[in-house]
């Protein structure tokens, strides 16, 4: 099998495993605990929040580590939108067709439920949110724009520094969603000039269900999770110790290595986008054609079922992805593709290709022998 999925998720590095190993067995203390052995495990957490504060360059207790990417996310949006509205009453959340779920669905929520306004940024043709259209919608009622970094599905990275820069000086939150960019994007809060950052484990070499959120000093949140006063009371729970150190160890080796990592993959990907292009009919490129994520290439294929050549992909030893990996086995087009304003004929057949760390000229090569040939049979079978 040959794994060209890495933006679903990705195997853990050795080191991180090394990293996390003594926490399972000898180092089993609860971090609340008094004894030697809870010293033990705090200070593995202090240094684990440390090792993260360093990459974003922060301060350690503007880390809080959750359970995943999804759950930064909701606590994020979910958090800061109902302690705005306790302390000044400000209601409305600004997003983004394009992000995932874990942001769309919870604004939605917060509109349908929760008795919040939600308005959708605009797009540029390459599934950016437009600058013009955060300045436009911000007005004294608005609490939070939340726009990710980049899309796990199109790969475009978006321009945050600037809407970050807008959002401030309109007195309003701006969270962004960096799951998917932490794993080659420098992502230095202090560059980036936002309030609220998530990051998730498993898609930069460490383990699935561990993530983290970034709270800027003086950021108010309410907690999602009640409870003892773990993580600075925003999130109740005995830590996950061992993949809490795996998380930190994970993120630190992804910003020691983002160059290697990138200088490996971007050229892999260039062969990719450009052959599929040229040798396959009726194919475009989804997403930016440069401002696009290093190891990312997506298209969409006209009259082609996506999922169907997914299937046939995976029979023929190639672990693909169409759009997001949450909405596989579902016939229904991305909405994050439709967004980009193809039509349902083209729509239907997106493929997502992400490299990684051990993708190699040979994997990709075989790939594109396969591709063209399994395109042309799904087409045939679509009409
Ligand atoms: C994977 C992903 C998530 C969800 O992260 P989990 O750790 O799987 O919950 C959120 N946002 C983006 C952009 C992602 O790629």
């Amino acid at each position: 099998m040959i794994y060209l999925d890495y933006a679903a998720t990705t195997p853990v590095d050795p080191r991180v495993l090394d990293a996390m190993m003594p926490y399972f067995r000898e180092n089993y203390g609860n971090p609340s605990s008094v004894h030697r052995l809870g010293q033990k495990a705090e200070a593995a957490i202090d240094s684990a929040r440390e090792k993260v504060a360093a990459v974003l360059h922060c301060r350690p207790d503007e880390i809080i580590f959750t359970s995943c990417g999804s759950e930064s996310d909701n606590l994020a949006l979910r958090g800061a939108m109902m302690a705005r509205r306790n302390a000044s009453g400000k209601t409305w959340i600004l997003t983004a067709k394009t992000e995932h779920h874990a942001v769309s669905k919870t604004a939605e929520q917060l509109e349908k439920e929760y008795g919040f306004l939600l308005e959708w940024l605009g797009l540029d043709e390459h599934g950016a949110v437009t600058t013009e259209s955060l300045s436009k919608a911000v007005c004294n009622n608005t609490a939070l724009a939340s726009v990710m970094y980049a899309n796990n599905e199109i790969g475009t990275i978006n321009p945050i520094t600037v809407l970050a820069e807008i959002a401030k000086a309109n007195n309003i939150l701006f969270h962004t969603d960096a799951v998917q960019a932490a794993a080659y994007l420098d992502v230095n809060v202090e560059k980036l000039g936002v309030d609220l950052m998530s990051l998730g484990g498993h898609k930069f070499y460490g383990p699935k269900g561990v993530g983290a959120l970034y709270v800027r000093k003086g950021t108010k949140l309410l907690p999602h999770m009640t409870g003892g006063g773990q993580e600075y009371s925003l999130r109740a729970g005995t830590q996950n110790v061992p993949y809490i150190v795996g998380f930190a160890e994970a993120l630190h080796l992804a910003a020691q290595e983002r160059e290697s990592r990138t200088a490996h993959v971007k050229p892999l990907r260039d062969h990719i986008i450009g052959n599929v292009l040229e040798t396959i009919p009726d194919s475009k490129l989804t997403g930016h054609p440069e401002n696009r994520l290093p190891n990312h290439a997506s298209f969409v294929f006209k009259d082609v079922d996506g999922n169907l050549l997914l299937q046939m992909l995976d029979s023929a030893g190639f672990a693909c992805s169409s759009g997001s990996a949450c909405k596989t086995g579902n016939p229904e087009p991305s909405e994050v593709i439709t967004a980009l304003g193809h039509s349902r004929d083209w729509a239907l057949g997106s493929l997502r290709i992400t490299l990684g760390v051990d993708s190699t000229p040979e994997h990709v090569d075989s790939f594109l022998n396969a591709l063209p040939g399994l395109v042309e049979k799904a087409r045939k079978l679509h009409n």
